[in-house]
Formats: structure tokens, sequence, C-alpha cells
């Protein structure tokens, strides 16, 4: 496999050619969602932009094994080694079971990434079905001396681990700072250093989800899951690791200190990292009022939506930005995208009844080439659909006779766009889906016709029990017979 890929390594901060570590495999773990509320805009960025990543491997040939974890234990409060886990408390706040609030949360987050068109990732592993693997994990990491036991939890050690390795490499920060900012003052804490992060705790009385260890009955730290199941699923190297920036540190740090104290070398060639989502130039989030469920946006019930914006236009809003890049969502931003989306679908639906000529006009190969030099370069979307919108101003011009295409350019312009579009950004066309859907009722239509006619007979025999068979039959199937004076009327149940 030789492409032109280039990508930007967070841990280095340089781009570098895309070289997997055992081509055509590419292994890629992406930091999953906590399940404790209803899937948000901020679920929408990361879940997208690796989206777009897997499908351009895809379609560059690769073979590639996506891992999405789903983080349903140990995630607690503001991130930290105290407080509430986050599903916990939402499951005693409701009076429910964690499990059932995992449920309720993960099918969400499924249904919104459907619409959205994320596709599904080879493996969704949950953390609380791999408690195994992550307390042998802090096995390997206490056997190498970088973790330690206090009062049945058990705590990275960073100053030891700063000996030998560089803490901080991936957010760049200094270890001494660390240590030095967040010595404690109290005697009593259970960590020798304030800095040092759990791997295990040690459950207290009223903590709802907790499993058997030796060194107390408790639950996983945060940030072991996604050593633990990174290393089950693609082994103890692989290729790309993602997540959103806010995930750098302390989650992604602690996963490289893991990593690097269990089996003495990092395990990820590539991290990159998406930006975030800023809502009217302000930080998303709970407390600031301005949290916008997925489902509020589809259906533009927020007071600070002026309208709803389709599954679509979100997906596409995205896409525009590059992902290393912050996005701010604001009304004009996204009416804009909403515009911009349907003059690329009306380009498309154009260029489908465009007729070839005896020359070309332009060259359809330097238009594929610009969107695939830009997607090469660390895929740059933006970019790639600028040079879309180029093409988009040839199409219109075709359409009006003041330009032309051979028949194979224009087969290369057709494919081009559904390639791009569709296949590698993974947009759906909104209005034929909705033209699809009338296509099926007038299809259930013609069936039922055919169905009545039969009735008809049947009544035409005096076979009333048959005649009533097959209404009641229908009614079964979900369509609801009305015998009119005229004839019938139908509906769906
Ligand atoms: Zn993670």
């Amino acid at each position: 496999m030789n492409t032109n890929l280039l990508v930007y390594n967070s841990l280095s901060r340089t781009m570098q050619k895309f070289e997997p570590i055992n081509p055509p495999y590419v292994g890629m773990y992406v930091c999953g969602p906590t399940v404790y509320g209803p899937a948000h805009l901020g679920h929408a960025r990361p879940a997208i932009t690796f989206d777009l990543i897997f499908r351009y491997l895809k379609y560059l040939g690769y073979k590639v094994r996506y891992v999405r974890n789903i983080t349903d234990v140990g995630h607690l409060e503001q991130d930290s080694d105290t407080g509430d886990d986050k599903i916990a408390k939402k499951a005693k706040l409701e009076n429910l079971e964690p499990m059932e609030i995992v449920q309720i949360y993960t099918e969400d987050y499924h249904k919104n990434m459907r619409l959205l068109n994320v596709l599904p990732p080879s493996i969704e592993p949950h953390a609380s079905g791999h408690i195994i693997e992550q307390q042998q994990l802090v096995e390997k990491i206490m056997d190498n001396g970088y973790a330690y036991e206090s009062n049945g939890s058990v705590y990275f050690d960073i100053k030891k681990y700063a000996e030998k390795y560089r803490y901080g490499k991936l957010s760049g920060r200094n270890v001494d700072d660390l240590l030095e900012k967040t010595r404690t003052l109290d005697g009593q804490d259970e960590k020798r250093n304030q800095c040092d992060f759990a791997l295990w705790k040690k459950a207290s009385p009223t903590h709802l989800m907790h499993w058997p260890s030796r060194w107390s009955e408790g639950f996983p730290g945060w940030h072991l899951e996604c050593t633990a199941m990174g290393i089950k699923y693609l082994g103890e190297t692989f290729d790309i690791h993602g997540g959103g920036i806010d995930l750098q540190f302390p989650h992604h740090e602690c996963e490289i200190a893991q990593a690097v104290g269990a089996l003495g070398h990092d395990t990820v060639k590539y991290w990159l990292h998406n930006n975030m989502i800023t809502i009217n130039g302000k930080k998303m989030g709970k407390s600031l009022g301005n949290a916008m469920s997925l489902e509020q946006f589809f259906a533009g019930d927020h007071e600070l939506l002026e309208q709803p914006y389709t599954p679509m236009t979100v997906r596409f809003f995205i896409l525009q930005a590059h992902y290393r890049s912050t996005l701010d969502f604001s009304n004009e931003a996204l009416k804009a995208s909403e515009k911009g989306l349907e003059k690329l679908m009306n380009a498309i639906h154009a260029l489908k009844e465009i007729k070839p000529g005896s020359t070309s006009s332009f060259s359809v190969q330097e238009l594929s080439d610009k969107c695939f030099d830009a997607l090469n370069q660390d895929f740059n979307t933006p970019v790639m659909i600028s040079h879309l919108y180029d093409g988009v101003k040839h199409i219109n011009l075709m359409k009006d006779g003041k330009e032309t295409l051979t028949e194979d350019d224009l087969n290369a312009l057709r494919k081009l766009y559904n390639d791009l579009c569709f296949d590698i950004m993974g947009l759906l066309d909104e209005s034929s889906s909705s033209a699809s859907s009338n296509d099926n009722s007038e299809v259930i239509g013609n069936l039922v016709d055919m169905i009545q006619k039969l009735r008809a007979s049947a009544k035409a025999e005096k076979n009333y029990a048959l005649s009533d068979k097959l209404r009641d039959d229908l009614k079964a199937a979900g369509v609801v017979i009305k015998d009119t004076r005229d004839g019938y009327e139908w509906s769906l149940a």
C-alpha cells in the first residue's frame, strides 16, 4: 500500500507520513462516550471526525479494525479520583440500576450516530466487561514498580515513573511542575503525590458498582480501560489512537504511562485529536446552560436554536472545519451549511442529467487530484469541499450548455462526487430519502390495490370469509382498509 497520506501526530507535533505498522491492516482506537446522559453535540465531533478517517482509510484500501469503547464504569465527576461515578450518580437520581442507565444512553448514542450516518466501529467494548484485563494490567504495572497499594486502592507512581520515562510528553506538561504544584499538604492522603492517579479504587460502602480484587472490593480507574482494551483488541503496538483534545490530559497522558509502565514501551504510533465545539463562542457545558442534545438539535427544541437542523446539516457543518480547528456553532453558520449542502446536492442531481459533449472544457483529473491532495494533508475536508464547490461552478455551466465534458470525463466527475460526498464524507442525500419513502407508499398502494381486487372477486363469489380474512391480514400487516361507497380507502396503522 503506497499512499501519500500525511497525518498530524499530536505526540511529535509534526506531520508524518502515514505508514501502518502491519499494512494493509490498520488498528485504530478512539475513546468513546461515557454513557450517563443523552448524546449531545460534543459527542458528534469525535464520532464524525474518526468516522471520516475510518471511511477514508478503507477507501484507500486499508483493512481497518476500529475499536471505540463505551465507558460504563469508573469515570468519576470532574474526571478526578474522587467524587461520584457519573453513571452511578444518575442511577441514584432516577432510581435505576446503573446498567439500566448504561443501556438507555448507549441506545440513545447509537440511534443518534445512525442518524448522523456514523458507521459502527468494528468492536465496541464496554469497560465493565473487561475488569479482569484491567486488573491484570494493574498487576503488571505493580510488578514493574510503577504503582503502589494504599488502603485497598492502587495508584500510579508518577515520581517513580518520571525517573526513567517522560510523563507529560503528549500534553507538553513538565512533571516537576506537576509534582511541585500538586504536592499534598495533608499527610492523611492515600497518595504519595497528588498527581498520582488511581488504577484501582476501593469502593465506599454506598458505591453501587464494584468487583472483587486482591486489593479490595472496588472498581478500576477511568484511564485504565482504554489501555487494557486497546492492547486486548489491537495488540501491544497499534497505529492510531484518537479522541477529543480535552482527553489529552490527563486521560491520554495516563494511558501512555500505563502502557509504558506495564510493557516498557508505547503502544500507539499516531495520536490524533479533534478540537472542541463552542456555542456562540462559549465553551459547551451543562453548567453553562448551552449543552444541547442531538435530539434537541434535530427537532429545533432549544432556546438557542432558531430552527431545527437535519443530521446531515450537522455532519456537513462539522466537516466544513478541519478537525484540529475549534468549531463554533451558531445559527448563522449552521444556516450557511444548510444552504451549502443543498447547493452541493443540487449539483449532484444535475450531474445525473447532463449529456456528454464531444470535448471537455475543464480537467476532471486536476479537480480530483486537488480534492485528494487536500484529504491527504491530514484529512483537510474544508479545502477538499472548497474544490468541490469549484467543480459545482463547472456543473452549473454545463447545465446551461456553456461547458461540456466527454462521456468518459463526465462519468469520472460523477464518480468523484459520489466517492467524496457519500463514501468518504458519509453524507446522505436527504432529499432522495424522502423521495424514496414516497416511492414506498406508491408500492404499498399498488399492493393494497391488488389485494382489494382479490377481495372483490371473493365477495363476488360470496366468499365473505376470505374477503374478511384478507382485510384482517392486511390490518395485521399494518394497513387499515376502509370500504367506502365508491371503493375503499387505506392508511398505515
Ligand atoms: Zn479513553
